[in-house]
């Protein structure tokens, strides 16, 4: 067996009719990106949701989405705790000090689990801020994939001189096609 989708339709409906829903098969950009979509629906923080997805040779390694340490309360259930800080081109930023990113946490579970995601890649829902691309770098990230720009302006620099790759994912969430 090479191929498990044959294609054709087999829900039995006349053509046209409107009740064929065969759906075209994920690639995998689109595949990952909509686990990191899934994952980020278990986000707490509510300054945000992201999840993430660390994955090589198209295999899952690892996932994590934004929120407070194991046993801790939730931004949810309490409340954000916002601090903000100076970038050193003056820009004032803020985050919820609860809260560990969820590329963090993804690389936490690895860890925690015995688990090398040396040369693997990263789906995020958005793109890293400094701090975690920092660590992504260090922990052998190749390529990070990511679908919505967050801060980018802040990291270009260090893109540059890591030479980790940025790449955009656009996932318009999946199409249906009739091949009736
Ligand atoms: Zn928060
Ligand atoms: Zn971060």
């Amino acid at each position: 067996m090479t191929e498990e989708n044959t294609g054709g339709c087999t829900c039995g409906g006349e053509v046209g009719d409107g009740h064929c829903e065969q759906e075209k098969r994920l690639g995998w950009h689109e595949y990952f990106m909509s686990v990191a979509r899934l994952i980020s629906q278990r986000a707490t923080c509510t300054r945000g949701h992201i999840g993430a997805v660390i994955v090589r040779d198209n295999n899952i390694l690892s996932t994590g989405y934004n929120g407070a340490p194991s046993g801790l309360p939730h931004c949810n259930e309490t409340n954000c705790r916002i601090y903000r800080s100076t970038h050193p081109d003056g820009t004032v930023e803020e985050n919820c000090v609860n809260t560990i990113h969820a590329e963090i946490n993804a690389i936490a579970q690895a860890a925690k689990h015995g688990v090398s995601i040396k040369d693997a890649d990263i789906y995020i829902t958005a793109s890293p801020c400094i701090h975690c691309l920092k660590v992504l770098i260090n922990v052998g990230i190749r390529t990070i994939y990511y679908e919505k720009p967050y801060k980018i302006e802040h990291i270009s620099e260090l893109l540059r001189l890591s030479g980790i790759r940025l790449v955009q994912v656009q996932v318009d969430g999946p199409e249906k096609h009739c091949s009736c």
